[in-house]
Formats: structure tokens, sequence, C-alpha cells
């Protein structure tokens, strides 16, 4: 929309569309709509159609495959608001838990080193999606209800997986009475949705009906088998669906690599392929990438320098002993220590 079109030549523009029988996202600036999207087939349609109302600056196809999530339809950095705190703004995110959530000890004890270190954001799975049944499958209802105490206590923001909209069966064999989605959006301050589940489409758009009027934000995971395109794809389901606010996740990929050394292959130079390519906060884990808790550092920094807004880190008051990836996970220590060099860097690209 040109600068001075007026909220009436707006509206004229949105009536068009819908009339049509089109959906549409619309972007403001500061002075109202700068950008209006229309989705879905418009390969009948000429440019006039459009360019004709008054107060329309210009109509451009998107050629890209994803659309809403491209830099082409919005050159602007999107920045999630995490209830006052934004990602994406240029700052670096830091997120960090455990993998799992365990005990009110060892969630009420984690809680209190991330907070007591500066970190806003808290991570940690009450629904796990482990790749053999017989692992341990996360505390379910009851674990959100400790990340409910840590957010109260401490203040934090919660990020926490929902692994699909099927009813969890608890530790102790009964089964929940709402789905893990439901119980996932009332609990979290962001959805996060794991590799797993990256391409379960139906999942991405129910969540996104779900949370269309909360916009609450989203950190999509990418699957580990998947493309770039397959990945900013996953993400065009869920704003087109009718949540813009997603964070994409870099989680390490599977190459030829033993597992041995590296759990998946860390890929880092996605990062400027999809800062440049997407308008999305792109953040990086480094833990799941690497998988071992002595590379930790190293992967972040090389994150951290290739333009991540953030990092995903699993942290554990007693690695040993966690009921899920304890091998990556950091101690307080180390946490601390990943948090001082993380900083440093990205200072000194800033
Ligand atoms: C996790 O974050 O604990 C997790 C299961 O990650 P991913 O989906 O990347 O495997
Ligand atoms: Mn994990």
């Amino acid at each position: 929309m040109a600068r001075s079109a007026t909220p009436s030549q707006e509206k004229a523009v949105l009536d068009r569309i819908t009339a049509a029988g089109f959906k549409y996202e619309v972007i403001h600036g500061s002075t109202g709509i700068d950008v209006i999207g229309i989705l879905g087939d418009l390969s009948g349609l000429e440019e006039s159609y459009f360019s004709e109302i008054d107060g329309v600056d210009r109509v451009m196809r998107i050629s890209k495959p994803y659309k809403l999530v491209s830099r082409q339809y919005s050159a602007a950095d999107k920045v999630i608001d995490v209830d006052g705190y934004k990602i994406g703004d240029g700052g670096l995110a830091l997120m960090a838990g455990p993998c799992s959530l365990e005990t009110e000890e060892q969630v009420m004890t984690i809680g209190a080193y991330v907070s007591a270190l500066g970190i806003k954001i808290m991570r940690g799975g009450a629904y796990k999606p482990r790749t053999s049944p017989y692992s341990f499958q996360g505390m379910g209802l009851e674990g959100l209800k400790l990340l409910a105490r840590v957010r109260e206590k401490y203040g934090l923001k919660i990020v926490t997986e929902a692994t699909g909209l099927h009813r969890h069966i608890a530790p102790d064999g009964s089964l929940e009475k709402r789905n893990v989605l439901e119980n996932v959006i009332e609990y979290s301050d962001i959805i996060q949705i794991g590799a797993r589940n990256m391409k379960s489409y139906g999942f991405l758009q129910e969540l996104a009906r779900l949370t269309v009027d909360s916009r609450k934000p989203i950190l999509l995971k990418r699957g580990d088998s998947s493309t770039l395109k397959d990945f900013l794809l996953a993400a065009e389901y869920i704003v087109s669906s009718g949540n813009p606010n997603v964070i994409l996740c870099l989680r390490g990929i599977r190459a030829f690599e033993d597992p041995e050394f590296q759990r998946f292959t860390s890929d880092i130079g996605a990062i400027a392929v999809l800062k440049s390519e997407s308008n999305l906060p792109v953040i990086f884990d480094p833990s799941h990438a690497i998988g071992n808790r002595h590379y930790v550092d190293s992967v972040s920094l090389a994150a951290v320098a290739a333009g991540a807004d953030g990092l995903l880190i699993e942290t554990h008051n007693d690695p040993a002993n966690a009921l899920c990836d304890g091998d990556q996970s950091l101690t307080r220590e180390e946490l601390d220590r990943l948090m001082q060099l993380t900083l440093k860097v990205h200072a000194a690209i800033h």
C-alpha cells in the first residue's frame, strides 16, 4: 500500500480480496497497512485487478514456494514478542533447561540457577518424543504444573514441546483428560514443535488454528532429514493457517557422521541461508546437534557468529543421572561459561 493510503482505501482492497474468494494476511507499518498478502491460487488473475484500486502502491507476485515467511514478502525481520521479551530484534535470546522434567526438586533447582544466570526463557519437556517406547515418556501434565511453579517463582518464560493431538498416558498409567496440545497451549509461553513433527501438516494447521487469537509464539524445529525448503514450507503451514509468530530452530541433520562422535551434523550454514530466505528469527539448538556436552560451546559460538538470534540449550543439575539426554546436558558451571563466551561473540559481531 502507498504510505498515503487512507483506511477506506485499505478496506476497499481487503473487500475486493474477500469478494474474489481469497484470504489475506496484513503487515502493519507506522502509517497503517504496509503490505497485504493475498493467499491462494492467483494464477488466473491480472495484477491490475488490485493495482487499479486507489491507495495501492504496487502489486507483486511472490515467486518463492514459501510466501508469507519469505524475505520477498517482508524485507523486515520478524520480531517475536514473548510477553515483552523480544526474539529476533538483534539481541541474543538464550533458552535453557533440562531435556525432560523429572521431579519437583530437579525443576526448581534448574529454574533457580537458569534464572540466577540471567536467562529469561526456560525449556523443559513434559511430553517426550522418545525413539524407544521403553524410554521415559515424560511427566505429562504434572510436569507442566511444575513449569507453572517455576515460571511464577522466577518470572521465567516457558518453552515446552507439544507432541501431538493425542491424550498422554501419565507415568502412573492413567490417561490425561485433555490432549497434549491443549495442555501445552495452556502452560507455555512458547510452544515447541519437535523435529519429528515438522512434517505433521495437519497438526501444524490445528496448532495455528488453536492459537489464531493468542498468536502464541511457536518454536519449530527442523526435521533431521528435511531440506531447508521443506522446513520453510512447514513454517508456511503455520503462518498461512493464522499464527505468524514462528521461530525457526535448527538442531542438526542426518549426514554420514558416526553418532558416537556427533549425534547429528550441525547445519551452521543454514543459519545464513534461512536469515536471507526468510524473515523469521532463527535460533540454534547445539545440544541435540552435537549430542555431547564437551562440544556444545564450540557449536554455540559458531552458531552465534553465523548470525543466530538465539540458542536452545540443555542443562541439568545432575547430568549423569538425567532421564533423557544427560550426555549433552551442561552443568550449571558449563552453562555459565557458555553464556559468557556466547555474549562476547555476539557483542563482537553486532
Ligand atoms: C528436545 O528439544 O528435547 C527434542 C526432543 O528435540 P528434537 O525435536 O530436536 O529432537
Ligand atoms: Mn533432549
